[in-house]
């Protein structure tokens, strides 16, 4: 009897300890990748992205002489109807750790127990499982540091090679995944944003060997520069699980080794994203609502229709550096993490806007919107997280664009109004967004802010004070 491997954000042959159970079996594997409820409450880029990641790893499936079949619907029922199809035995998957993942994978895991089929999760998606990380007192970390030094000197394992698939004798019937429309939200963009992607197994690892080649050197200053390409890029392909993280632990490993000047920096940002993880299995909560409780009497705007928010949203606040870094993310799927950083505050603490609304507009925009790394950033961002700035620490976008945008290349990159010859990357935003925001490339930019540096900062810091927790 055949066995399921059931994919969802692990679109990789290599290091893939689900595939590789199931291989091990010895039974013929049968892929399978299911759109279902979690996935449909995905925002429009992720979703789209996902589903672009799921075509790919079919392709590179049927490479490796196998297959993947897609269906659509609530994961338990399409798994029970692939078991009654096929006689499979046996369901394996890479856990997930967010909130909406494990509740649908704790029904599914006790729904097939419960049938008398073997449902086995494995460890792939991070470097260490939350559980096994402990401090001193048996707790979990709250603070990244801490986190860090505990984990820096472990082995998460060697990254596995990509197994030789067993091929199942008949195959179950498969929908088309471009049928599901899932870019349907995208419309206009999804032609602008495409060309910025990197889709797949093979194009996360020439991404990771470009950096570990070209980048890492200039890595801990590049980093923090707008205008420059400095980062890995890599958070496209680790969200769907195209590379692991175990495989660029190794790889940052590896340049520690030959003395590579960034190499910690970066072994540091890939436990960032565990520690992400770490948090939100410990305390699912950070993704829905305030890590800190007392944030709740915060007097934050949580109305979505309020101008401020709208011209946040659509890069048109006259705050140059985050208009810029609300474009990119529009044109590209992605944005700087310092500029995430910046719009972050600025829409927290000079708009007093709840994070929330950001969180979810980051959900909708980024093809790497990771469930935990998006809250994890948003709460650090707005001070309610558990390892925050605090909040009175207010970033000034102004002295930020002079740091670290000194000769201005990120604004004029993404802001077709301040240019009199706009580049491409500034006027394609013109192109992405929905005609019904009713913006073109020759309107007139702000003439100022819709909130100062110092007016936001006064702002902030006042109710800050006058706060009664
Ligand atoms: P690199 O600098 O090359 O870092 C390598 C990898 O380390 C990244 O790919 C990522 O997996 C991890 N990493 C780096 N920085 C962080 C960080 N601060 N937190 C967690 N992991 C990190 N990251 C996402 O992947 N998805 C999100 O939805 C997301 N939302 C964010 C929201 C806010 C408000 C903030 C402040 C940060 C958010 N981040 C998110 C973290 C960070 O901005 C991105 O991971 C980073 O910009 C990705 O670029 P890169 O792959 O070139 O990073």
């Amino acid at each position: 009897a055949p066995v399921l491997y059931w994919t969802r954000r692990d679109f990789r042959l290599s290091d893939n300890p689900a595939l590789v159970a199931a291989c091990d079996s010895g039974a013929p594997v049968i892929p399978v990748f299911i759109c279902d409820e979690v996935v449909e409450t995905h925002g429009a880029a992720p979703k789209w992205r996902l589903g672009l990641g799921a075509e790919a790893f079919g392709a590179a499936l049927q490479g490796a002489g196998s297959r993947l079949i897609y269906r659509r619907g609530p994961a338990l029922e399409v798994l029970r109807a692939l078991i009654a199809e096929t006689g499979a035995t046996a369901v394996h998957w890479n856990r997930l750790y967010d909130p909406d993942s494990r509740q649908r994978d704790e029904g599914v895991k006790s729904g097939l127990k419960a049938d008398g089929i073997d449902a086995h999760s494995h460890a792939g998606h991070i470097l260490f499982e939350p559980w096994t990380v402990e401090t001193g007192t048996g707790g979990f970390y709250k603070v990244y540091t801490p986190f860090w030094k505990a984990v820096r000197g472990r082995d998460p394992g060697p990254a596995l090679s990509a197994p030789k698939i067993p091929a199942a004798k008949t195959w179950p019937e498969s929908d088309t995944p471009s049928d599901w429309g899932l870019g349907k939200a995208m419309r206009r963009g999804a032609d602008i944003v495409h060309p910025h992607l990197a889709i797949g197994e093979e194009a996360a690892r020439g991404r990771l060997g470009a950096f570990m080649s070209n980048g890492i050197d200039a890595y801990v200053t590049a980093r923090d520069d707008l205008a420059t390409n400095g980062t890995s890029h890599l958070s496209e392909n680790l969200t769907y699980g195209e590379i692991s993280a175990r495989a660029c632990w190794w790889a940052g490993q590896r340049a520690m080794d030959e003395g590579k000047a960034g190499a910690e920096t970066f072994l540091k940002e890939i436990v960032w994203r565990d520690f992400a993880y770490h948090l939100v299995y410990h305390t699912p909560r950070i993704t829905s609502g305030n890590w800190r409780e007392e944030w709740d009497a915060f007097p934050w705007t949580e109305d979505e229709r309020r101008a401020e928010v709208k011209a946040w949203k659509q890069g048109r606040t006259g705050m140059q550096i985050v208009d810029a870094a609300m474009r990119e993310m529009y044109v590209t799927g992605r944005m700087h993490n310092r500029a995430r950083m910046l719009v972050a505050s600025y829409l927290t603490k000079h708009l007093m806007c709840h994070w929330k609304i950001g969180l979810d507009w980051f959900e909708e925009c980024l093809v790497d919107w990771d469930p935990a790394s998006n809250a994890m950033g948003w709460q650090w961002s707005a001070g309610s997280g558990p390892d925050a700035t605090p909040y009175f620490r207010v970033f000034n976008p102004e002295t930020q664009a002079e740091k670290f945008d000194k000769h201005g290349r990120y604004r004029r990159r993404w802001l077709a109004e301040i240019t009199s010859q706009p580049p491409d990357t500034a006027t394609s935003y013109f192109e992405a967004i929905p005609e019904s925001w009713g913006m073109t490339a020759d309107d007139a930019y702000p003439s100022a802010p819709i909130v100062s540096a110092a007016e936001g900062r006064k702002r902030a810091l006042a109710a800050y004070e006058n706060r009664d927790f």
